[in-house]
């Protein structure tokens, strides 16, 4: 449905205009086609980390390479659904796609298509209040694939959910991006969430956030619930949290 996109942020930092530096200077590949997530402590940067690989915010140095093109479609998620309340599944799944001046038809066709993508065939005349949460976040996902990004950015997009539903849209989600094509980049405060997802897991330091460790998840896809209760899955996860910890010690109480 879309081609990945290959990202190489090259030396990437970012200092805000009050003189706050989020960012230290970041070298990240991301392949065509990859799911990485990113982890650290709050504040360390993921989101502009995010807005930067979206290009909406420049970085104060180095680059963002994004291949086939800057101009390859990218596309947001964020926790908050951020549906219109007016709006049915179908217009609400047609937004962006608006946005971008798309004709009707290929509106029409492309929301239909992401829609039953994302498992809300039968849903397209029903109002956000009509839907479950779950649901909701679905539809938030299905605009984004409307647009057939080469780049997926998932800011948090599960932490509103219960830890049942979300394990599910884990699994759905990971079905999704198989099938769809995408490269995927997601922040995420769980690390369990990160492993089971991931082929990929940055950790990063608190702020200034710089890439302290790479933690690659060897194991195949499709991720199965099983693989949750598995030791080698716990084994890995411990490994992302010590990498975390590490890191987020105080250092002051050694002072
Ligand atoms: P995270 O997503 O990891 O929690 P953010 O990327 O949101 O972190 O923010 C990193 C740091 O940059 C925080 O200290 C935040 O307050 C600051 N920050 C974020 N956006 C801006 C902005 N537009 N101007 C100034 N500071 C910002
Ligand atoms: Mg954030």
């Amino acid at each position: 449905m879309s081609i990945g996109a290959s990202i190489a942020l090259e030396g990437v930092s970012k200092r805000f205009d009050s003189g706050l530096q989020a960012l230290d200077p970041i070298d990240l590949e991301l392949r065509a086609g990859e799911f990485v997530s990113l982890v650290g402590p709050s504040g360390c940067g993921k989101s502009t980390l995010l807005r930067i690989l979206a290009g909406l915010v420049a970085p104060s140095t180095g680059r963002c390479r994004l291949a086939p093109g800057a101009e390859a479609a990218r596309a947001f998620v964020f926790q908050e659904p951020a549906l219109l309340p007016w709006r049915t599944a179908e217009r609400n799944a047609q937004l962006l796609m608006e946005l971008e001046g798309l004709a009707p038809d290929e509106l029409q066709r492309r929301a239909a298509e992401a829609l039953a993508l994302v498992g809300l065939a039968g849903m397209e005349k029903l109002y956000p209040h009509q839907l479950s949460g779950g649901m909701r976040m679905r539809l938030s996902l299905a605009r984004a694939l409307a647009l057939r990004p080469g780049l997926l950015l998932l800011d948090e997009p599960l932490a509103a959910v219960d830890e049942l539903s979300r394990e599910l849209l884990q699994e759905e989600l990971s079905a999704l991006w198989r099938q769809a094509g995408f490269t995927g980049v997601l922040v995420t405060h769980s690390v369990h969430e990160a492993v089971f997802l991931s082929k990929r897991v940055v950790v990063m330091s608190p702020r200034p956030g710089r890439v302290v460790e790479v933690v690659e998840v060897p194991f195949a896809f499709p991720r199965t619930p099983q693989l949750r209760a598995s030791a080698e899955f716990a084994r890995l996860a411990g490994e992302v949290t010590a990498a975390l910890r590490r890191e987020t010690v105080p250092r002051a109480a050694f002072a």
